[in-house]
């Protein structure tokens, strides 16, 4: 027997191929019918990928639970004509931030329990799988406290995990691109950050009171959310790219695969 890190319950066997991220999220990402270019930024690696992102780490009545959170978040964010997109409320709107001018989107009437619940999906999966590999994204009392949040429907927090969205322009030459969970420091902030499908998620990791922007604009218990338009070059992740080289390096694996 073996024990779900999830809900911590005994099971003969663990569910073979968990979604990292859900594949919604990176189905536009494939430049033919099968292949995705792998590119990971720590490690340099910039390869060919048959497959999806999936790792066997969570046992099978989890990953069903999951994959619940995934629908529900692929039907808001991405699937236009669904009844569950056409019930969310959004308006246009622009706010300042200290001399910046954000445009964003307010979003209301989420389901805040399965949003939420779709952001912590992606996180501890992909914790998990990196912990295989003897790496993690945070410290394990994290962990801990994201996963009680996750597997008790009676706690309603938005604030000790903070989740902050951002989206592509659709005009944005980055649009087509996913990335796993890693973490990241914002304003000082340990920050967990993923992206694909045109959407940007950061989670706020830390004991700290959090920066006011991001307890004006997060989603929030009471199904709001303020979703804040930037194009991936003005991101600190691009600038990091184009310092490393990355970028570069990127572009000419791509334009031999071109060829
Ligand atoms: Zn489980």
């Amino acid at each position: 027997m073996v024990q779900c890190p999830l809900c911590k319950k005994l099971v003969k066997s663990l569910h073979k191929k968990s979604h990292l991220i859900p594949e919604w999220m990176y189905k536009d990402c494939y430049y033919d019918k099968h292949k995705l270019l792998y590119a990971n930024t720590i490690s340099k690696d910039i390869r060919e990928k048959q497959k999806g992102f999936y790792d066997e780490i969570i046992c099978c009545n989890c990953e069903s639970e999951s994959q619940t959170y995934d629908h529900y978040a692929s039907l808001i964010l991405h699937q236009k004509n669904s009844s569950v997109y056409k019930a969310i409320n959004r308006t246009t709107k622009q706010i300042a931030l200290k001399e910046e001018i954000l445009n964003l989107s307010y979003w209301e009437n989420i389901d805040f329990l399965k949003f939420q619940k779709f952001v912590f999906a992606c996180v501890l999966r992909t914790h998990l799988s990196e912990k295989k590999s003897r790496r993690s994204l945070f410290a394990e009392k994290h962990f801990e406290g994201m996963r009680e949040i996750y597997k008790n429907n009676s706690i309603i927090d938005d604030m000790t995990y903070p989740i902050v969205v951002f989206k592509l322009p659709d005009d944005d030459k980055y649009i087509n691109r996913v990335d796993l969970s890693s973490s990241i420091k914002v304003l000082n902030h340990n920050v967990v950050d993923f992206y694909g499908a045109g959407y940007t998620f950061w989670v706020f990791v830390s004991k700290h009171k959090k920066p006011d922007f991001v307890q004006k604009l997060c989603l929030n218990h009471n199904g709001s959310l303020y979703l804040i338009y930037r194009y991936f070059e003005d991101t600190g992740k691009f600038k990091a790219l184009i310092k490393s080289n990355f970028e570069k390096d990127f572009k000419n694996f791509r334009s031999k695969k071109d060829r």
